[in-house]
Formats: C-alpha cells, sequence, structure tokens
C-alpha cells in the first residue's frame, strides 16, 4: 500500500479493559478502511501509545489483520493512561497523531476512553493552536487538520452502554459465565452443595441476571435492584424449600457491585455465611474474575463487532467537522450509530442513581428488556408456584414440540410450565408432538418436573417432524376434549407454524381446535417469518464456529483448502453467519446459488491468495446452496485447480451443528 499523505489517515485503538471481540472489530476497521480508499494506523496499548508515540503507532495492511478473528484480547493492546487524563498528555498524542498525518479515530473501549475521546476532540482546536504556539507544528499543518473525526464503539463485557442493544465481549463474557456454572452445577449436584459465584459487573447487573436466567440460578443479586431488607430469610425460604423438593444444588449468582437497600455491599462470603450458618449448607464460594474475559470470542461477538468495526470506519472516513462524535452499536440486531456522549451521559446516570439509591429509576433506565428478564428470572427463581388465586379461573394449558430438535427447546419449556403453574394453570406436556396429540400421550407436568431442564440439548418431550394431515385433526380433538386442554403452546419449526395454522382450517368441523395456539421458532435454520431470530440458532453457530477454529489450527501447517458443509434447509443463515465469524473467503448460499463463473472466478481468487502466502483455505457451503454443484464437487474441483499450490478436504458438520 502507499504511503500518499494525501488519502485519509485513520488511527484506531482499544483502550480500558479489554473484552472479546475487539480484535474482530480493529480487523473490520482496517479492512473496511482500506477498501474506502484510506490507510488505517493502529494505535498500540490505547491512549498511552497515543501519548507516546513512535513505534507505538503504526500503520496496518489488510494481511496484518488475517487470523485474529478468533483471537481472545486485543491485538494492539489495550492500556490506562494518566497521562492522557493530563492537558500535556493530549497535547502529546495531537502531535504524535499529526505527525502521523492521522485525524479520524475509531476508539474502542467502556464509557471512560470514550469521554476521553470526546474530550480529545473538543480540545483539538486549541492543542493544535498551543503546538503552533510552541513551535511543535507549522500553522500549515494545523490548517490541513482542523478537525478531528471521532467514532466510538462500546468494548465491554458489562453491556452496561446507552446507544446499542449489546457492547462488544457481553455475550462471550455470558458463554464463559455460562459453561463455568454449568460445570459448577455439576460438582455442586454430586456432593449438594451449594455455590456463590461472583461475576464482574460494579455498575451494572447484566452479567449476574442473564447468567441467573441462562443457568437457572437460585438467587440472584444485581447493583440495580437491591433485595428488600431481611434477604437472608427470603434466599434461605426458597433454597430450603428447594432442597426440600429434590433439588440437588444451589447456586446463587452475585454481581460485583451488588448492594443492599443501605448501599452496603452484598459480599460473596457473607451470602455464603448466611447459608452456612442458617440452613447448614456446604457452601463455597467462586469469584469467576478474569475467566470471564477469556477464551475465545463468540460468534455473535466476532459478527457483530464486525459490522460495527466496518461501519465505523466507513463513517470516519467520511464525516465532516460539523458531524458531532458518533456511536456506533446495534438496535434490534441493526447497525445503529447515535450521538456519542449522550449515551455516555445517560450511561453514567445510571450509575449515579444507584448511587443515590433511586433504583426504581436506575431499573428503567436499564430498558424494558432487562426489567422483563429480571421479572422472569423472579418467577423462575422461586422453589415452588404461588398458590392460585382464590375463585380463579384455572386453565389446562398443552406445550409441544415440532419440527428437528433444537438447543433452548427444553429452556422455554421449562420457562412456560413455570410461568404458567405461577400463574395458577394446569400444565400438560404432550409428548412427541403432534403424534403425541394423536394417540393422547399427555401428562400432567409439576414445578420439579422440568429442574434441569435449563441447561438440557435436545427436546425432552420428544418431538415430531410428520406434517399434519387433515385426517389427524378428528382425534387431535378428541385428546384437546379429553384432556380440556384451553390452550396450545408450540416450541418448534415451521412445521409448527402448520400446525398452527391447520388448527384455524379444521376448527370449523372440530370445535374443540378452537382454542388459542402460539407458537416460538425454534430451530436451528433461523429461517421462521415472524422472528429475527430462533431458539437454537446462535448456539449452532457457536458449534460450527468452534468447530471451524479447530479446522483452521489443524490445517495451518498444509497448505490446504476446506470444504465446510453446514445444515440449514433453504436458509443461508448459518453458513453466512459461521462465515463471517470464521474469516471464510467465500461462503455459497441457497439464497444466491452457485454458477459457473462464480466458481471460475472463487477458483482464480483462492489461487492467487496461495500464491501470495495464504496457507489455509476456507470455504462455508450451505446444505442446499445448489443441487449440483455439490460439496464433493466443490472439493473436487478446488483439489484439482489447487494442483501444488494447496489441496482440498471436505468437512460436513452435519447434525453436529444442532448439538
Ligand atoms: P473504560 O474505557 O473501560 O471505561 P477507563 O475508565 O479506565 O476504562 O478509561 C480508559 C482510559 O481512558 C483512561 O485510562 C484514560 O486514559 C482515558 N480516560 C477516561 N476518562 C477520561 C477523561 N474524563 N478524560 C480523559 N481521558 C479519560
Amino acid at each position: 500500500m502507499s504511503n500518499k499523505t494525501t488519502s485519509k489517515r485513520i488511527g484506531v485503538f482499544t483502550s480500558g479493559g479489554d473484552s472479546q471481540g475487539m480484535n474482530a472489530a480493529v480487523r473490520a476497521v482496517v479492512r473496511a478502511g482500506i477498501n474506502a480508499g484510506a490507510e488505517v494506523y493502529a494505535i498500540y496499548e490505547g491512549y498511552q501509545g497515543m501519548v507516546e508515540g513512535g513505534r507505538y503507532i503504526r500503520p496496518l495492511h489488510w494481511f496484518d489483520v488475517g487470523g485474529i478473528l478468533q483471537q481472545g484480547g486485543t491485538i494492539i493492546g489495550s492500556a490506562r493512561s494518566k497521562d492522557f487524563r493530563t492537558r500535556e498528555g493530549r497535547r502529546r498524542a495531537a502531535f504524535n497523531l499529526l505527525d502521523n498525518g492521522i485525524d479520524a479515530l475509531v476508539a474502542i473501549g467502556g464509557d471512560g476512553s470514550l469521554t476521553g475521546a470526546n474530550l480529545f476532540r473538543q480540545e483539538w482546536p486549541e492543542l493544535l493552536a498551543e503546538l503552533v504556539a510552541e513551535g511543535k507544528l507549522t500553522p500549515e499543518a494545523a490548517a490541513a487538520h482542523t478537525n478531528l473525526a471521532v467514532v466510538g464503539l462500546v468494548g465491554s463485557i458489562d453491556n452496561d452502554m446507552f446507544g446499542t442493544d449489546m457492547t462488544i465481549g457481553a455475550d462471550t463474557a455470558l458463554h464463559r459465565i455460562v459453561e463455568a456454572v454449568d460445570a459448577i452445577a455439576a460438582t455442586a449436584a454430586s456432593h449438594q452443595r451449594s455455590f456463590v459465584v461472583e461475576v464482574m459487573g460494579r455498575h451494572a447487573g447484566y452479567l449476574a441476571l442473564m447468567s441467573g436466567l441462562a443457568t437457572g440460578a437460585d438467587w440472584v443479586f444485581l447493583p440495580e435492584s437491591p433485595p428488600a431488607d431481611g434477604w437472608e430469610a427470603a434466599m434461605c425460604d426458597t433454597i430450603h424449600a428447594g432442597r426440600a423438593r429434590g433439588r440437588r444444588h444451589n447456586v446463587v449468582i452475585v454481581a460485583e457491585g451488588a448492594i443492599d437497600r443501605q448501599g452496603n455491599p452484598i459480599a460473596s462470603e457473607y451470602v455464603k455465611q448466611v447459608l452456612t450458618e442458617q440452613l447448614d449448607e456446604d457452601t463455597r464460594v467462586t469469584l469467576l474474575g478474569h475467566v470471564q474475559r477469556g477464551g475465545t470470542p463468540s460468534a455473535f461477538d466476532r459478527n457483530m463487532s464486525t459490522m460495527l468495526g466496518a461501519a465505523a470506519a466507513e463513517y470516519v472516513i467520511a464525516a465532516t467537522p460539523a458531524d458531532e462524535p458518533q456511536l456506533f452499536g446495534i438496535r434490534d440486531n441493526e447497525v445503529f450509530h447515535s450521538p456519542l456522549m449522550e449515551n455516555v451521559r445517560k450511561t453514567q446516570q445510571v450509575a449515579e442513581l444507584i448511587k443515590a439509591g433511586d433504583y426504581t429509576a436506575a431499573m428503567e433506565m436499564r430498558g424494558r428488556g432487562f426489567v422483563e428478564a429480571y421479572e422472569t428470572l423472579k418467577t423462575l427463581v422461586q422453589a415452588q408456584p404461588r398458590p392460585a388465586e382464590p375463585g380463579q379461573h384455572q386453565l389446562r394449558l398443552a406445550v409441544l414440540h415440532m419440527g428437528g430438535p433444537a438447543p433452548g427447546m427444553n429452556t422455554a419449556i421449562r420457562a412456560a410450565v413455570r410461568l404458567g403453574l405461577d400463574r395458577g394453570h394446569t400444565m400438560l406436556g404432550v409428548h412427541n408432538g403432534m403424534t403425541g396429540l394423536i394417540n393422547g400421550q399427555v401428562h400432567e407436568m409439576q414445578w420439579m418436573s422440568v429442574h434441569g431442564w435449563v441447561a438440557r440439548g435436545g427436546a425432552e418431550l420428544g418431538t415430531s417432524r410428520q406434517a399434519p394431515k387433515a385426517e389427524d385433526f378428528a382425534r387431535i380433538a378428541q385428546t384437546l376434549e379429553a384432556q380440556g386442554i384451553d390452550g396450545l403452546l408450540i416450541v418448534g419449526g415451521w412445521i409448527g407454524y402448520q400446525l398452527a395454522y391447520q388448527f384455524t382450517v379444521h376448527r370449523a368441523e372440530h370445535p374443540a381446535l378452537a382454542i388459542p395456539v402460539v407458537c416460538v421458532p425454534a430451530t436451528i435454520n433461523n429461517d421462521l417469518p415472524g422472528t429475527e431470530i430462533t431458539i437454537g440458532a446462535d448456539t449452532a453457530l457457536n458449534t460450527i464456529v468452534n468447530d471451524v477454529d479447530k479446522i483452521k489450527e489443524s490445517a495451518v501447517a498444509s497448505q490446504r483448502c476446506y470444504v465446510v458443509e453446514v445444515m440449514g434447509h433453504d436458509c443461508g443463515y448459518l453458513a453466512l453467519m459461521s462465515g463471517l465469524a470464521s474469516g471464510a473467503e467465500r461462503v455459497y448460499l441457497p439464497e444466491v446459488g452457485i454458477g459457473l463463473d462464480d466458481l471460475r472466478y472463487d477458483v482464480a481468487e483462492m489461487l492467487d491468495g496461495f500464491r501470495q502466502g495464504k496457507r489455509l483455505g476456507l470455504v462455508m457451503r450451505s446444505e442446499h446452496a445448489d443441487p449440483y454443484y455439490t460439496t464433493p464437487f466443490l472439493v473436487s474441483l478446488y483439489e484439482k485447480e489447487g494442483g501444488a499450490l494447496f489441496d482440498a478436504r471436505p468437512s460436513i458438520l452435519g447434525w453436529r451443528c444442532a448439538g
């Protein structure tokens, strides 16, 4: 790449605590920046590198950021910098940027780092004037860069920032916590122990709340919603009742910033003491600490960071002096930007509300999703259902699966059964999907029937892949009548949608079918209408991405091109997203098909890459991408054309995707 000073130069840096996905963001900034005609410089070690200059500010080229998508942490380093907090430090930083011709920044960090970036941009004209007065900068050089363009991406495992539904690293941290708690739960169950697990989050309960939901924890402490006075007795009652009902282990999750109503910290050790002294529970404390920042980034973090990094680079390259700094995040799964400082201010306001004891306002500011998750958690952590209200109309509600098993199906059934029981209704489980409805395989479910289902793969109730036929509905109606079923919840795929639709078609003939039917979309293929993501798709994506990481590791020594086939039926979601998350050269999707000219082009590109030193090629093929250009065909094609440069191998992941 040329070193012309005429092209736009942007700097990218990571600052504050590291978080998984930062590398994916840096890679995307570099490649999208180069693609847009800019030169991209890495500023190593965050603001400290900016203040020091010299070897800390260096160009990054296209291939410099190869192979970093799956790496944890940040390859360009992150640091906390006292110097940057001083005017003198920022003046030096301004000098070092201009010395490299950089006047646009993509900052990746937490609210502190983004506040620093905003201040820097505000001061920029004055800093330049000071450098000119000191004789360090010519007036011409200052005049050529009157504005510093700034965009921010939020790198923080806490997911506590306004302006984005998710922060970079939060999803991965949640994966680490859930893996750790699942492991702890297994040993706890063996010994009938209780575990108090402390997770990160000084002012934010996101990780504690979501890991509590995902692991079926018995009690959770958050900074935003301190428990009512006397919580010790309430917690002990719940845990005692759980034991009495047959629970073999207890897990209590404590956010590191958890407090009581008086604002005093709730320490994990104190929770342990309460459980040990009041319940005589064998209790252990586990501080997850930096494990939460470890491992490889999740598929979600890789893909979100890639989308955000690319959009941020394009924006900052085109930014005009009139554009105020923007924060790039996602809203409803789409890239979205909004004024940076407004978001930082609102974020800091939540911490202030917690400090001031205004917990209602703090919870409100966390948003509807957070509050709903908290309400659900509060219901599910109980050891037993609340008794029905006197005179309440009790419904008999049935749950069943349709379609292939998808990870998370059991979790959904567990939540539905417990919420139903909690509202005083009778919950019925239908075995083997529609087959059970036809044959009357229905049984009443109790609170403990779904114990442990939160983390169990597959479909405990069994499922059916059979499409409904007109003649089935007489018997289905009979079962509904015999069981007195008032409503049906179908957790499953397209075939479940079909069943629900057929209920409406046949209800004139069989009045018992005239009941409310609700579908909860669950399939690894993510191909259902009415939702952006189906239950199971994210787990499938992570399974594929982990497998591909291993394939990549095994293949680097051998000059090889892998053709990886993934599931998806007629939907390319898994192939596309796993391709994005694992840095595949090419994805073949049913939505696009495969043409001969595409193949010629792809083979030429692959050869070119290997000639330039590439050691591993990766293409992803969705199972129904094309009926003729099959996976074996693609392998033969790449093998033949690769000649002495590389060989080709298939990897068909098949049902592993659903594991
Ligand atoms: P995070 O970005 O994760 O919130 P910090 O709050 O530690 O982490 O901030 C990281 C770095 O950003 C600090 O070490 C400092 O160099 C810079 N920074 C933070 N706040 C400011 C500020 N108000 N003014 C200038 N620089 C700041």
